[in-house]
């Protein structure tokens, strides 16, 4: 079973593969090391690690000089087995349910949320987490944020069965006294699916990637900071182009204007283009400003 301090070197490990050398880590996971410090340090007879594991002392820690697991590594690599993609999607499915690096952690709920969509499709969304209504209807962006993006989907000519809908985190994210409320994935339940996300790309093999929001850009990307900084350029994710925009959620805010509007389908023009479809000049034109 997996314990607390696997899951922060796992998260470690992961943001070195992503060419990070300082991470901030929070009190639980400053007290997972140093627990497993003084562990190492109490057992005067043990043979001497292979590298030196210091006291965290500091919030910022070295990347380079995790402590070494003591126990069996967390998996970092799922494989989907079967002939089609859907059977192998299927597998990756059955996988996450019993997950144990995000099962361990106890922070997410029980109903998994897997995906939905086409497996053959050349367009693959990627959100957070489910919802309150995703999490009830078992699909991935069944709500009113779901809602929101079905009618960009339908403006950009796509019929949303024809692309792939998953999220990073595949459980929705627990809250104390819980009802419809929802919480976003903490950075620890993000890392802890990254395998999952990373094969179903390598099943679906999608022309592009669109990210949903901030948080689905950080999990995918190791991105920080503010959204606008994040969308209107192409990225990459081992070879697929992937591009960011903001979560469809926030164009349900009344304070969501013309402009924020505009920044969003300038993003979906970009994918449109990135597919190779056809755009017209209204489309070309929606959400600009009256002359
Ligand atoms: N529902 C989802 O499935 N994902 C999100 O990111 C938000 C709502």
């Amino acid at each position: 079973m997996s314990r607390p301090v696997d899951t922060v070197i796992e998260f470690l490990k992961t943001e070195q593969t992503r060419g990070k050398t300082h991470v901030f880590l929070d009190d639980a996971a400053r007290t997972a090391l140093r627990e497993l410090y003084l562990r190492t340090q109490s057992k005067p007879a043990a043979p001497a690690p292979a590298r030196a594991t210091p006291a965290p002392q500091a919030a910022v820690l070295k990347a380079e000089a995790p402590p070494e697991p003591v126990a069996a590594p967390v998996p970092t690599h799922v494989t989907a087995t079967g002939a089609t993609k859907a059977e192998r999607l299927a597998s990756l499915r059955s996988q996450a349910e019993s997950w144990a690096p995000a099962r361990s952690l106890g922070t997410l709920r029980d109903t998994i949320v897997f995906a939905s969509g086409n497996p053959e499709a050349r367009l693959m969304l990627i959100g957070e987490a489910p919802g309150y209504e995703d999490e009830r209807k078992r699909e991935p962006f069944a709500g009113p944020a779901g809602q929101k993006l079905n009618d960009i989907l339908k403006a950009m000519g796509i019929v949303r069965d024809d692309a792939y809908l998953t999220n990073i985190v595949k459980f929705r994210p627990a809250a104390p006294r819980q009802t419809t409320n929802n919480r976003k994935p903490s950075p620890e339940e993000l890392a802890a699916f990254l395998p999952f996300i990373r094969a179903e790309i390598d099943v679906i093999q999608p022309t592009c990637i669109l990210a949903l929001g901030a948080t689905a850009a950080e999990g995918l990307l190791g991105l920080t900071g503010a959204i606008a900084a994040m969308r209107g350029s192409w990225h990459d994710f081992h070879g697929t182009p992937v591009r960011v925009t903001l979560h469809p959620g926030s164009l349900l805010h009344t304070s969501a204007d013309l402009s924020t509007k505009r920044q969003l389908w300038e993003d979906m023009l970009s994918i449109m283009e990135k597919l190779g479809l056809p755009i017209s000049d209204r489309q070309r034109g929606f959400f600009l400003p009256k002359p």
